[in-house]
């Protein structure tokens, strides 16, 4: 029979064992190939314990050895690098969106071994019947790809917007896209047997952004992401971190307009009712004119139905002046509320996320209106727009991989 000390070293020695693979598989997947004195150098350990855990790492098949020519004189001599076995794994990615989800699948070289968007107009906002069609599409692609036969899969990253107790896997308020408390980790374990993760949309892209600009623990950033809508996520944490420290800020619903239109979250005036795709496009509809716009009118022929923010940009570029104006009033309410966050949430960095980033023009006119403010400089583009959709999610399933030491199996 363990004692009450017994049990708590155990937990200690096993915390201890984790946190030791979890830093060895971070470094190693970050330098692309490093040896095992560096390591040691790097993360402080000694190379006997460098030894020991490789060893384990190498034969659970995770790291692989190569041998590749030292750099200097004494020719012939090999140095041996460990690297983690990138093709041997494979992670999935979805992002559930109102009537349609996308699907993603890459090994941890980032290579896309399939990809898939799918519409759900059909499923009518059931999540079981949303969840059904998500995991027949994934089944089908797992055969076809030939992945269930030829790697491991490490689990599945599922994003959804609005309310998500990430801890329980529950999807508690998603705006529209299904019903309330929807659970969708146990759905998902149970029918497909691997791990997974739910996390709310913004805080998957946030999750994204940090594994791929292989940021060093991003100890204490804000994500903002804008386009159609506008949300933010937050992290910070002292020590260690964990893919479930992100939280969502609902950036889009603080007020910029006392008096301005009604929100779908049933206040008045929030940014989104200014800056959100749905209020620029409704506000070009409403002055769509030969006259008044006369670049976005040949854009759509004239016809309101035709008008998407891609034609809206299209006319910004080319200087449909009403329609800069209605630009305009977007950067400058958004600027306002970086600026506010950054005074609420007094982050280190601020990355801005959101294909109209791209743009150059709106680009530029954001960040002279951000740098009438102190701690502009904070502020950073990302340089994966519209790619973190699906690779967020993924993304998220290599980290838990990772800050797990490599030990992850389906919670009961
Ligand atoms: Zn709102």
């Amino acid at each position: 029979m363990r004692t009450m000390d017994q049990s708590v070293n155990g937990i200690n020695m096993l915390g201890v064992k984790i946190k030791n693979r979890s830093s060895i598989l971070y470094l190693i997947y970050r330098s692309g190939g490093i040896s095992r004195k560096e390591i040691a150098n790097k993360l402080n350990l000694t190379p006997a314990a460098i030894t020991l855990i490789t060893t384990d790492l190498i034969n659970e098949g995770i790291l692989v050895e190569s041998a590749v020519e030292q750099n200097n004189n004494r020719k012939g001599r090999k140095e041996i690098l460990l690297d983690i076995n990138r093709k041997k794994y494979a992670t999935i990615g979805i992002y559930i969106s109102t009537n349609k989800f996308q699907i993603l699948c890459m090994d941890l070289n980032s290579t896309v071994i399939f990809e898939d968007t799918v519409f759900t107009a059909d499923c009518h906002k059931k999540s079981s019947a949303i969840l059904d069609k998500v995991c027949s599409i994934l089944e089908h692609n797992l055969i076809y790809y030939d992945i269930v036969r030829t790697r491991t899969i490490l689990g599945v990253g599922v994003s959804v917007k609005g309310i998500v107790n990430s801890r329980a896997g529950v999807s508690i308020n998603s705006y529209n896209v299904w019903e309330d408390n929807v659970n969708v980790v146990e759905y998902i374990q149970k029918r497909m047997k691997v791990p997974a993760i739910l996390t709310n949309n913004i805080c998957s892209l946030a999750h994204g952004e940090s594994f791929f600009a292989n940021m060093e623990h991003p100890k204490d950033m804000l994500f903002i992401k804008y386009g159609p809508g506008v949300g933010a996520a937050r992290v910070f944490y002292q020590d260690t971190l964990s893919v479930f420290d992100f939280n969502a800020i609902q950036l889009g619903h603080t007020i910029a307009d006392p008096n301005g239109a009604i929100c779908e979250c049933g206040n008045r005036g929030c940014l989104e009712t200014i800056a959100g795709y749905d209020a620029i496009e409704r506000n070009a509809a409403n002055i769509l004119s030969s006259k008044l716009t006369p670049y976005l009118f040949s854009y759509t022929d004239g016809n309101a139905e035709n008008l998407n923010i891609k034609n809206i940009i299209k006319a910004y570029n080319d200087g449909d002046k009403l329609i800069e104006d209605i630009l305009d009033r977007s950067i400058y309410f958004l600027s306002i509320a970086i600026k506010n966050s950054m005074c609420l949430f007094d982050p280190k960095s601020i990355i801005l996320y959101g294909e109209l980033f791209e743009n150059e023009k709106f680009r530029k006119n954001l960040y002279i209106h951000l740098s009438n403010y102190s701690g502009y400089e904070k502020v950073t583009f990302s340089g994966f727009n519209l790619q973190l959709e699906t690779q967020g999610p993924a993304s998220t399933i290599i980290n838990y991989f990772f800050e797990n030491g490599g030990l992850i199996d389906i919670k009961d």
